[in-house]
């Protein structure tokens, strides 16, 4: 039988407010444990919450970078459960009445044709506390930590667009990128700001039907992701075809042997509207207020690059995958500055040096300002490309201006025929072999003394005048 797979994602991403959702508290989930917390996110009985606009402004646009219609009426519900990471008995969700519904992002479908995947919505919910188990001691404890209770998520729930792992991640990348450029989260997967439960069925490919799904939990990376969802197709399709059926419930993506375990049925406690946090009415002013602060987004800014910059579609999409980094392009890119030499220098010489360092490309002491000042000296040819790394990897090192490091260190090109005359003339004295091979017709050799011209000028040489000096010389 021939299978299609029918793909739901839900996912949480904790945004990056200063305080939590209902309280004053730090949004530090990392602190040393239970030091961000107050009755209220101890959730002691009687405390009343207090809703953050902050929060509210960070989740509204989010909602706006994912197409969603934000609703004019939203609420909390109380989704309740009980767990010891949260002795409330219930959590403060949102679930008759939505932020914001009706979304959409455009991915790439695994033949690269624009595809637009559907979100049905997207939703506010506190984060639980943290339970910290230690089983080395002769009786295993487990430890609650409040600094994480109250945080503020929101939870994105896809439609059942998405047909195969491909679209997953891409998926994940669009709309992890989307959300980073307006502010409102980190999203990243491996800290766990950012957790993906991927809801999987498969149908007869053709077919319209949606058959029973399971839900996957656990994947603490896009790869696994994927992994995840691969692995999940080829397993319910084995099922079926040993004439088995599939039933609902919930399973863990085991990343070591890479395969997917059951867990639990899956369980939905009641939902009931919460009396203690007041209804939120968005005005239409509001709404306008956070619709005009969402930059260009990366779709269109990728678009503007390769009319203005001439890049190609694969490197603009890249420049602008995230804010950061198009920004910090623009301001290299310039007058002086060509935008292919700035791509090209920020993808292959800046981005290696800033692992090295460990800096971030909105951090780096080499600021767009000073990597273009010596990318304008190698353009004119102030300085050759060799010199011009050795002084990006000093800017690292040193809070000189590039020009300042160029004169002391001696770094400037030799542009003049008549500083390389002597130079080359010696070259040409000291090899007489490579001479004969080149008159012989071995091009090699033609090779070998330029790379002598170049040493012998210690790399400071213009590297085109070496080659017409010596071919000249050669020549005559
Ligand atoms: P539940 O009530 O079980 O959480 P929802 O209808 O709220 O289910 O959907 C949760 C997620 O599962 C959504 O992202 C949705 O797109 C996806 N989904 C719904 N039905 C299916 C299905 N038959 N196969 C795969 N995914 C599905
Ligand atoms: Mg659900
Ligand atoms: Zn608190």
């Amino acid at each position: 039988m021939d299978y299609e797979a029918v793909i739901g994602l839900e996912i949480h991403i904790q945004l990056n407010s200063d305080t939590k959702m209902f309280c004053n508290c730090p949004n530090r989930p990392g602190d040393e444990p239970n030091k961000n917390t107050c009755p209220v996110c101890l959730w002691f009985p009687g405390a009343i919450p207090q809703f953050s606009g902050e929060v509210l402004e960070k989740a509204a646009l989010a909602a706006l970078a994912l197409n969603c219609e934000i609703q004019d009426h939203t609420a909390f519900d109380q989704k309740v459960y009980y767990y010891p990471d949260l002795p409330k008995g219930y959590q403060l969700s949102q679930f008759h009445k939505p932020l914001a519904k009706n979304g959409w992002i455009e991915i790439n479908d695994d033949e690269g044709r624009p595809k637009r995947i559907g979100i049905r919505q997207v939703h506010m919910e506190e984060d639980v506390a943290r339970l910290v188990h230690e089983t080395e001691g002769k009786t295993p404890i487990s430890l609650v930590d409040f600094n994480r209770a109250g945080t503020p998520l929101i939870e994105i729930v896809s439609e059942p667009d998405i047909r195969n792992s491909h679209e997953a991640m891409e998926y994940i990348k669009v709309l992890r990128s989307q959300i980073r450029y307006v502010g409102s989260a980190e999203c990243s997967m491996e800290q766990g700001t950012m957790r993906v439960d991927a809801n999987i069925s498969i149908r007869p490919r053709g077919s319209d039907h949606f058959n029973t799904k399971v839900e996957v939990k656990n994947m603490n990376s896009i790869h696994n992701v994927g992994a995840a969802i691969t692995y999940e197709i080829s397993r319910q399709a084995e099922r079926l075809n040993a004439g088995e059926s599939i039933v609902l419930h919930t399973r863990l993506w085991d990343p070591d042997r890479n395969v997917t375990v059951a867990m639990r049925g899956k369980f939905e406690g009641p939902c009931v509207p919460d009396p203690s946090v007041p209804p939120i009415i968005v005005s239409h002013e509001w709404l306008s207020d956070i619709r005009s602060r969402l930059p260009e987004m990366p779709s269109g800014k990728s678009e503007r690059f390769i009319r203005q910059y001439g890049l190609t579609r694969d490197e603009a999409v890249l420049m602008s995958s995230e804010r950061d980094l198009s920004e910090y392009f623009e301001a290299v890119a310039g007058d002086a500055v060509t935008p292919r030499t700035a791509y090209q220098w920020i993808m292959t010489q800046l981005n290696p040096l800033l692992k090295d360092y460990r800096q971030t490309i909105s951090e780096t002491v080499v600021t767009p300002k000073r990597l273009a000042s010596l990318l304008a000296m190698l353009e004119s040819d102030v300085l050759n490309a060799k010199s011009a790394r050795e002084v990006l990897s000093k800017l690292f090192e040193s809070d000189q201006t590039p020009e300042a490091i160029v004169e002391q260190y001696g770094f400037r090109q030799v542009s003049d025929s008549d500083e390389l005359e002597g130079l080359v003339e010696q070259v040409l004295s000291d090899n007489p072999q490579a001479i004969d091979d080149f008159k012989a017709g071995n091009e090699k050799a033609l090779g070998f003394l330029i790379g002598q011209g170049m040493r012998a000028s210690q790399g400071k040489a213009n590297p085109k005048l070496m080659k017409d000096m010596i071919t000249r010389k050669l020549q005559e």
